[in-house]
């Protein structure tokens, strides 16, 4: 909810104007324009949305599962009849195509569908007699209040990776979402202020760092989700945990593929090409170092260059458009840097995206699709996430060499191979050390029903994101130990 170029909280079931003298502005990214104000939300309100939320909790957590779930067979129907509309803020405000905008809304949908399935994966188990006349049984019970921080680059979906699950599970949920891009949420809540929850057990929080740390310092909040970069995940996970909170904390990647020289070169090269270049590169499942191997190499650089050098690059709502803007000026700045250093660091730049404006939208924060050609495997950028339309090159002779580039990586979210050989194909699936494997897939993002995160630097955690995992995470397991006595359960 939007009122005089300010976003507002909900919470409590109300929207409420934050008290804050602190801003920042949410620009359009593909115009450069500001579209909204983001209250900067202090420890004070975050105090008032985990008690409101605690109230809550006191009834829903007995609020019997089949009932919990029928809010979220609204929230689908409801979403689903805003589709179009939810998608577009989505692209006015992170840039990527209306196109990516829906996808990623379906993506966060199915994990609705999935939560409505809550009163069968909540299930518990029990066994008779494990001694005589003593059963024992398992029930899942919810934490109380939960929290989740999410990042810019999939403002629809990635919240619903969690609050679905969170509430069907009997918690109460709170949302900070990031605050480059808060709008899609916004509306979602509105959304969900239709559904005639009871007050607090949705509640959004608007903010940055001050937001954050109040959650996560917060006694009353129980778990902590947060899907961002790497140091902030580091930083989320080593503080919730000295809290005592519970908490899951998926960070950032630099992806690679793998091509041997067996693959379908043309899907392959169309199939890295979407990956690299989708979502401007600002995906976490985004291939950002192609690894060719033997005879693979010529064919596989000609075909890129030209999949990256024709791709069409503006603004995300003109349905002709492949391609929008990376999310800020500073982020164009950041990944023209990076380039730069690969560079220094004696890579070549195949294909060159920066300095080139969009006709139309010349104060976008655009950056064409780049191609570094003969990528140092040690260097520094061989190593560094630029989370941008930029895919490096490298080159080598041997499956077993590339694969050993591919596990010398810090991060671990994804890896893939293009090839038509199950051998290699079984080989590489079983020896990358990734959280997410793709054969003959570019993104390879597991559905709602599989837990997502990945390895290494990529995740803080145990239990990941999604289906069974979700309901690991936002419940606690009580074992109980059963006696009834009467005369025959006395006979030990
Ligand atoms: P970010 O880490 O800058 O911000 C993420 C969230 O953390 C935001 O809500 C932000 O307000 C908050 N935050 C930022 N700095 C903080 C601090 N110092 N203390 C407390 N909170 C802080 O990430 P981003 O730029 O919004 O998103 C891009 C990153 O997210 C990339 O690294 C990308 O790889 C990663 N990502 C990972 C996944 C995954 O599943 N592994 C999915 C999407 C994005």
């Amino acid at each position: 909810m939007i009122q005089d170029g300010q976003l507002l909280n909900y919470v409590g079931g109300e929207w409420k104007r934050s008290r804050t003298s602190e801003f920042l502005d949410v620009r359009n990214p593909a115009t450069a324009e500001t579209i909204v104000r983001s209250p900067l939300t202090p420890t004070g309100e975050v105090d008032e949305a985990v008690q409101a939320a605690q109230t809550a909790w006191a009834d829903w957590r007995r609020t019997p599962p089949t009932e919990r779930i029928q809010y979220l067979f609204k929230l689908k129907r409801l979403l689903d009849e805003h589709f179009d509309e939810v998608a577009r803020l989505t692209t006015q405000e992170c840039g990527k195509t209306l196109a990516e905008s829906q996808g990623e809304l379906q993506r966060g949908i199915e994990n609705v569908e999935v939560a409505t399935g809550i009163p069968s994966l909540m299930m518990g188990y029990n066994v008779e007699d494990i001694a005589r006349g003593i059963d024992e049984h398992m029930f899942r019970q919810p934490l109380g209040v939960v929290a989740a921080i999410t990042p810019f680059n999939f403002p629809g979906m990635i919240p619903l990776w969690f609050l679905p699950y969170a509430i069907a599970c009997g918690n109460c949920f709170i949302l900070k979402p990031s605050e480059k891009v808060p709008m899609t949420m916004s509306r979602v809540f509105e959304l969900i202020d239709q559904l005639g929850l009871p007050p607090g057990v949705i509640s959004l929080v608007n903010g940055a760092k001050e937001t954050v740390d109040a959650l996560l310092n917060h006694p009353t909040v129980r778990a902590i989700s947060f899907v961002g970069s790497s140091p902030v995940a580091k930083y989320i996970y080593s503080r919730a945990a000295a809290n005592g909170k519970r908490a899951q904390c998926q960070g950032g990647a630099k992806n690679p593929v793998i091509v041997l020289p067996d693959a379908d070169m043309q899907m392959a090269t169309r199939i890295i090409a979407d990956s690299a270049f989708g979502c401007a590169g600002q995906r976490c499942l985004a291939t950002s170092v192609a690894i060719t191997v033997g005879e693979a190499g010529a064919p596989f650089r000609k075909q890129i260059a030209n999949a990256a050098a024709t791709r069409k690059v503006g603004y995300g709502l003109d349905p002709q458009v492949e391609m929008g803007p990376v999310i800020t000026a500073e982020s164009r700045q950041r990944i023209e840097s990076l380039i730069g250093k690969g560079l220094s660091e004696g890579a070549e730049v195949l294909v060159d995206g920066r300095g080139q404006p969009i006709p139309g939208y010349e104060r976008g924060f655009f950056i064409r699709p780049t191609i570094l050609d003969g990528v140092d495997p040690r260097g520094e950028i061989a190593h560094t996430e630029i989370f941008g339309p930029v895919l490096s090159l490298t080159h080598v002779q041997t499956i077993e060499e590339a694969i050993e580039l591919v596990n010398a990586s810090p991060f671990g979210n994804m890896a893939c191979l293009f090839t038509s050989s199950g051998a290699a194909a079984r080989k590489f699936r079983y020896e990358a050390r990734a959280g997410n494997i793709g054969i003959n897939i570019g993104v390879a993002a597991p559905m709602a029903f599989f837990p997502f995160s990945g390895w290494k630097d990529s995740f803080f955690g145990d239990m990941h994101a999604q289906g069974r995992d979700a309901i690991e995470f936002y419940t606690e397991k009580k074992v109980v130990v059963e006696r009834w006595p009467r005369e025959w359960s006395r006979k030990f």
